[in-house]
């Protein structure tokens, strides 16, 4: 932990201060108090949610901080736990790119190192790459953008030899038939879990992310984060999300099935040169022209990543999983694609 945050006494917010007294007058935190009920703060610490996702991940509400997307889990470690100009993170290479944003905004330098061909890594490599400053290695699982889930083994050994903070994003984790690390989570209290409503949950416009860790890390999570950082519609809205949680597995179950189309689809066309296995709901393949094909899609108004400029991913495109109609259109765009008119 910095020195300052060590030391650091959190901003107390309006509602933190009386506690377990049962009051209806509330005339301490400047509120207007007409427009009810969107004039009222939010619960900072989101105790009603917490308590929904802590039953239906199995795991206490105390080993669970929420935050707006997970890119907040992502920057707040930076800022708990790494001094600007001093010390250093490792990561894989290609991987998500707020991690290094993150990094390069906080100052603090972001050790990569590259995944082999099967864009698989071994722990002792990224051990080599640590040093008594690296306090973090961020993994992703599965990774984004090249869909596979790392190597269980190796995260593990990682988790079990590296003295720092190990971080597995878990964002595409519903997709996978992988079991999620949660259950590891009293195993290794130098783990960090992020996972999202963003994706499985088709709640990414509400901004929820979510990170499972010892209670000693989600304290200091919690007392550096913003007063109000989760607002009450993302509460509600997650709530009213877990109550009908079924319907979650339906549309896993839905883009899964799709994705087998798709892949099987995609892989005869004339462009497509390369198909990587996936375990989340997009793939990346190598195509013959990554540049002129993207821009063929955009002209038809489909829209997907280009990640020819990405380390191992030359030529290749990132494809999302959508509804059937829409990736009968992708391939209804390309069965017309010609490569000397593009
Ligand atoms: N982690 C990974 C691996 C992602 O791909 C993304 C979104 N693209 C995020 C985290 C951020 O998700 P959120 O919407 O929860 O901020």
């Amino acid at each position: 932990t910095r020195p300052n945050i060590w030391a650091l006494k959190p901003y107390s917010s309006a509602r933190d201060e009386y506690s377990g007294k049962e009051a209806s007058v509330f005339l301490d935190a400047n509120e207007n108090p007409y427009n009810t009920p969107n004039n009222r703060y939010p619960d900072p610490l989101q105790r009603e949610l917490k308590g929904l996702i802590g039953r239906i991940k199995k795991v206490s509400p105390e080993h669970i901080f929420l935050g707006n997307g997970s890119d907040e889990a992502i920057d707040l470690p930076f800022r708990a736990f790494c001094r600007p100009g001093i010390d250093n993170v490792v990561a894989i290479e290609p991987t998500y790119g707020m991690y290094q944003v993150c990094a390069d905004v906080n100052d603090v330098e972001y050790r990569k190192v590259q995944l082999d061909a099967n864009f698989q890594f071994k722990a002792a490599d990224l051990l080599a790459a640590a040093d008594e400053h690296t306090k973090l290695i961020f993994l992703c699982s599965p990774n984004n953008p090249t869909g596979n889930n790392l190597c269980r083994e190796e995260i593990l050994t990682l988790l079990r030899q590296f003295e720092g903070l190990v971080i597995v994003d878990e964002a595409y984790a519903d997709f996978s038939d992988q079991p999620s690390f949660l259950q590891q989570l009293d195993e290794f209290p130098n783990l960090i879990i992020l996972q999202t409503f963003s994706k499985a949950w088709g709640c990414a416009a509400i901004r929820l992310g979510m990170a499972f860790a010892s209670k000693e890390i989600i304290d200091l999570l919690n007392k550096i984060k913003y007063p109000y950082n989760v607002n009450r519609l993302t509460q509600q809205e997650a709530i009213r999300m877990i109550e009908k949680h079924y319907q979650v597995q339906q549309w896993v179950a839905s883009l899964l099935k799709e994705r087998t189309r798709l892949m099987t689809e995609f892989e005869k066309l004339p462009c497509c040169e390369h198909i990587y296995p996936t375990d989340a709901n997009f793939f990346l393949t190598r195509v013959s022209n990554a540049k002129k094909i993207y821009d063929y899609l955009v002209d038809k108004g489909i829209i997907v990543r280009n990640r020819s400029n990405v380390a191992l991913c030359h030529n290749c495109l990132r494809i999302t999983i959508g509804t059937h109609p829409e990736n009968d259109a992708l391939l209804e765009a390309l069965k017309n694609y010609k490569e000397d008119e593009a």
